[in-house]
């Protein structure tokens, strides 16, 4: 059916991608990709002709005549399936404008929903995961990348970042020092990948760890919430009393 199709391709592991997305990948009119070769790979993995189509090379900023043609073959009432070089497109990767773009001109959006490295992170993580934010790239310059962490300190929920290696300590101690060093943490490396590891601890243990081991490959970095000073019972009797007395006098 026409439409445009979202695909999730895997994090890590070849075999983590869904059966529906192979379908997709199979009967699709039209084959766009953030990365033409890794999606060409995965394909062959699993047994996926190609059939004389080819796969079109597509990103949010190469422009409004990529995306033009894209909506052009919707409009000729073809099907498109989009994947971006990993896990869910339009996730720190590829896809929004293309989405609205769709969505705008009236066709049917729909996905072939798979792994994330977010979620992924999250389900190994050991932190709360009843609230939780993602947060994508922290900026390259400290500066920035500071005032970044003090708009995320007061969010009540588990903070979710994506991470390259080569930063990884940098950001970890001005993550201990913004949004405070005891917070617990997590640091999820090459998830579904033979080194999967995860470290946990305090964001200073963490950035203490990150300089003596640095993690190499592919990161998630999770941050606890921030808890605020705990409400002592004394507190809360003196706020009822207060209350109670108040009630009597208007009462009285
Ligand atoms: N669209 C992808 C998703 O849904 O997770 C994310 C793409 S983003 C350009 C790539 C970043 O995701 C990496 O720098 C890393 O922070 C994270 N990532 C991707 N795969 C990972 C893995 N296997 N283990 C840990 N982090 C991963």
């Amino acid at each position: 059916t026409p439409g445009l199709y979202f695909l999730a391709t895997p994090i890590g592991t070849a075999r983590d991608i869904t059966l529906r997305a192979l379908d997709i990948l199979a009967s699709a009119d039209v084959i766009a990709a953030e990365d033409t070769r890794s999606l060409r790979h995965l394909m062959e993995i699993h047994g996926v002709p190609l059939e004389g189509r080819r796969i079109l090379a597509y990103h949010d900023h190469s422009g409004p005549g990529a995306r033009g043609q894209l909506i052009a073959a919707l409009e000729a009432g073809h099907s498109v399936a989009y994947a971006s070089e990993a896990g869910m497109p339009l996730i720190a990767d590829p896809g929004y404008d293309l989405g609205r773009a769709a969505a705008e001109a009236g066709f049917a959006v729909t996905v072939a929903p798979g792994p994330s490295a977010a979620l992924a992170a999250l389900t190994l993580a050991g932190l709360p995961t009843d609230a939780f934010f993602f947060a994508g790239f922290l900026p390259n310059a400290k500066t920035a990348r500071r005032t970044r962490l003090e708009e995320l300190k007061p969010i009540p929920g588990t903070l979710i970042f994506y991470e390259s290696p080569k930063r990884a300590a940098a950001s970890l101690s001005d993550m201990a020092e913004v949004l405070g060093p005891d917070r617990p943490a997590a640091l999820c490396r090459e998830l579904t990948k033979k080194f999967e590891e995860i470290r946990r601890g305090s964001l200073a243990e963490l950035a203490e760890g990150a300089l003596t081991e640095p993690p190499r490959g592919e990161i998630v970095i999770l941050v606890d919430r921030g808890h605020s000073e705990p409400v002592k019972a004394s507190d809360i009797e003196a706020d009822l009393r207060a209350a109670l007395e108040d009630h009597s006098v208007r009462d009285a």
